[in-house]
């Protein structure tokens, strides 16, 4: 991932292809690496304690796996509007193309 233009988000969900139960989890993240920000040499560690990914290199900084992804209902009550493109909605057609749907939305990471 590049961050071309700075300020730039990518949230990102993470499943094992062979069992999509088997996800990324942020709790599992915190406990294994000692730390709440994922950064360089992070390893992402999913609902099963085993590593799915590792952060190999980073030169944005901290990146959140706390604040989740955005959706029309938090927007509504964050900023107080409805017609926003969230990353809820990117996620769901996603998620689709794979049998999965609204409830396969698990924490993200918000690179
Ligand atoms: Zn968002």
């Amino acid at each position: 991932m590049v961050d071309l233009e700075r300020q730039q988000a990518v949230d990102l969900l993470c499943y094992n292809a062979e069992d999509t139960a088997e996800r990324y989890n942020a709790t599992n993240t915190f406990k294994l690496n000692k730390m709440i920000y994922i950064g360089k040499g992070a390893v992402l560690w999913s609902v099963k304690a085993r590593k799915m990914m590792t952060v190999i290199d980073d030169t944005c900084g901290q990146h959140d796996t706390l604040a989740g992804c955005c959706s029309i209902e938090i927007d509504k009550v964050r900023y107080d509007v409805t017609n926003t493109q969230s990353c809820q909605a990117n996620f769901e057609p996603e998620l689709k193309k794979y049998g999965m749907g609204e409830k396969d939305i698990a924490a993200n990471i918000n690179f």
